[in-house]
C-alpha cells in the first residue's frame, strides 16, 4: 500500500525464496531513483542503454519495467520530504533497484539520504568492482593487471553516525563518563564519535565476499584493516573474517599464513587464498602489485578510501560502478556523487551508472544483456568516442555528450 505515488502500471515483482534465492520474472519491475545534480543525465543514458541491450538480447521475450520512485531534492520538492516511506516500501517489495547520486542536505540534524537508505534496507555490503577497459587513460604502467572487487562493510564503523559535537551537553556527558568511570583524560574542547564494529557485522560481510569469490572462481580474498592500531575494532574484524574462512568455508579456502608455514609452493587452484593486509600498506600494493589482489573485504572507512583509489588507477569516478546489497534487497548505484557543477549539462560520463546496471543485470541472471553492454562500452572506448573526463586524457579522442556517448554504446552492442 503506497500513500504518495501510484503503483507501477505494468510488470511483475522479483521475489526471494526462503533459501534466499532470487526468482526473476520475464517482466520485472525495477524501481529507480533519478538522483540529484547529474543524476537525471546519467539515469536517462543508463535506461536507454539497458532497454536497448535487453531488447537486443531477448527480442521482446524479456523486458524490464523501470518505475520511478523518489528521494533527494526532487522528492523534497514534490512531497516536502527528502525520503518518503513509499520509496523504502517499494524497494523492499520489488527487491532490486537502481539509483542516481543524491545530495547530502547541509544542515543540523539531517543525515545523508544514502546512509538512511542503506540503514533502512539493511544493505550491509557495498560492492565495487574495478577493472580496466582497453584504451582508458591510466597512471599505471600495466593497468590491465587491475581487476578487483571491493566488499566494503556498509553499516558500522565511524559511519554509523554516533557522534557528539564539541561543546554540546551530550558530548560533555560522554566525556564525563569516560573520565569518571574509565579514567580517560580528554581535552575539554573535543568532539567525540564511536567506532562500532561487531562480530555479527564483520562475519556477514566476509560470508558474502567469500561466497562471491567462490562462485565467481576468484583466486584470493584480502582482508584490509588497521588491526595493528585499532585492535578491538579493526583487529576484531580481521579475526572474524579468518574465523568465517576457517569454520564455514574450510574445504574451499587456504589461509596464506598456513600455506606459507607448510612451504607449499603451489596452491590448490580450486581454493580461494585468504590473506590480510594493513590498510596503509594496501594503498601501496594496489599501485605496485595490483595483480596480487582480487576480492577485497574491509570495514567501512577503509573501503570508502580504497575503492576510490583503485578506481582512480583505471579511469576514475566516471567509470566506477557499485551496489549496496543486503540478504534480499540490492540497490545499484555509481560510486560518485552529484557533481553539481555539471548538473543538467548533458556532459558527464554515464559509464559509472551503466556499469552499475550491468551488475544489476548479472544479479538477476540476465547475463546476455549484461555482456552486450560491456561489448558496447569496450568498443566505444576503443574507438575513442568518449565524454570529456576521458577525452581530455586521451590522444585523438572525440569528445561527445553524455547522451551521445550512450547512443554510441547502443550502436556498438
Ligand atoms: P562528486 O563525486 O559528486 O564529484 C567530484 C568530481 O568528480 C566532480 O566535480 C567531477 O569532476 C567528477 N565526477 C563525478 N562524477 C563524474 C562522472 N560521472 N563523469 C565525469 N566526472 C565525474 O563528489 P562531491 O562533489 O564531493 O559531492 C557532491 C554531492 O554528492 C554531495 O552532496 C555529496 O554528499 C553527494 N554524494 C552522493 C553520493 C551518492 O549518492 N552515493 C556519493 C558521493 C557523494
Amino acid at each position: 500500500k503506497l500513500s504518495n505515488i501510484d503503483a507501477p502500471s505494468a510488470g511483475s515483482p522479483i521475489t526471494v525464496t526462503d533459501e534466499g534465492m532470487l526468482v526473476v520474472p520475464d517482466d520485472p519491475v525495477i524501481p529507480f531513483i533519478e538522483g540529484d545534480g547529474i543524476g537525471p543525465d546519467i539515469t536517462r543514458a543508463m535506461k536507454l542503454v539497458v532497454e536497448s541491450a535487453v531488447n537486443k538480447a531477448y527480442d521482446g521475450k524479456r523486458q524490464l519495467f523501470f518505475w520511478e520512485v523518489y528521494a533527494g531534492e526532487k522528492c523534497n520538492k514534490m512531497f516536502g520530504n527528502w525520503l518518503i516511506d513509499d520509496t523504502l516500501k517499494a524497494i523492499k517489495y520489488f527487491k532490486v533497484a537502481i539509483k542516481g547520486p543524491l545530495t547530502t542536505p547541509v544542515g543540523e540534524g539531517i543525515r545523508s539520504i544514502n546512509v538512511r537508505l542503506r540503514q533502512a534496507l539493511e544493505l550491509y555490503a557495498c560492492i565495487r568492482p574495478v577493472r580496466y577497459f582497453d584504451g582508458v587513460p591510466s597512471p599505471l604502467k600495466e593497468p590491465w593487471k587491475v581487476n578487483m572487487v571491493v566488499f566494503r562493510e556498509n553499516m558500522e564503523d565511524v559511519y554509523a553516525g554516533i557522534e557528539w559535537p564539541n561543546g554540546s551537553v551530550d558530548c560533555a556527558k560522554v566525556r564525563n563518563f569516560l573520565t569518571n568511570e574509565m579514567g580517560i583524560t580528554l581535552r575539554e574542547d573535543v568532539g567525540l564519535g564511536l567506532k562500532p564494529i561487531s562480530v555479527f557485522g564483520s562475519k556477514r560481510i566476509m560470508r558474502k565476499a567469500l561466497k562471491y569469490a567462490i562462485e565467481q572462481g576468484r583466486s584470493s580474498i584480502t582482508i584490509v584493516h588497521k588491526g595493528n592500531i585499532m585492535k578491538y575494532t579493526e583487529g576484531l574484524f580481521r579475526a572474524c573474517c579468518y574465523e568465517v574462512a576457517r569454520e564455514e568455508f574450510s574445504g574451499l579456502t587456504v589461509i596464506e599464513e598456513e600455506a606459507q608455514q607448510k612451504a607449499t609452493s603451489s596452491l590448490p587452484r580450486s581454493k580461494v587464498l585468504v590473506k590480510d593486509r594493513i590498510a596503509d600498506a594496501m594503498f601501496q600494493q594496489i599501485l605496485l602489485r595490483p595483480e596480487d589482489y582480487d576480492v577485497i573485504v574491509t570495514p567501512n572507512l577503509n573501503g570508502d578510501y580504497l575503492s576510490d583509489a583503485i578506481a582512480a588507477t583505471v579511469g576514475g569516478l566516471g567509470i566506477a560502478p557499485g551496489a549496496n546489497v543486503g540478504d534480499e534487497v540490492a540497490v545499484f548505484e555509481a560510486t560518485h556523487g552529484t557533481a553539481p557543477k555539471y548538473a543538467g549539462m548533458d556532459k558527464v560520463n554515464p559509464t559509472s551508472l551503466i556499469l552499475s546496471s550491468v551488475m544489476m543485470l548479472e544479479h538477476i541472471g540476465w547475463k546476455e544483456a549484461a555482456a552486450l553492454i560491456i561489448k558496447g562500452i569496450e568498443r566505444a572506448i576503443q574507438s575513442r568516442i568518449v565524454t570529456y573526463d576521458l577525452a581530455r586524457q586521451m590522444e585523438n579522442a572525440t569528445e561527445v555528450s553524455c547522451s551521445k556517448y550512450a547512443e554510441t554504446i547502443c550502436k556498438n552492442m
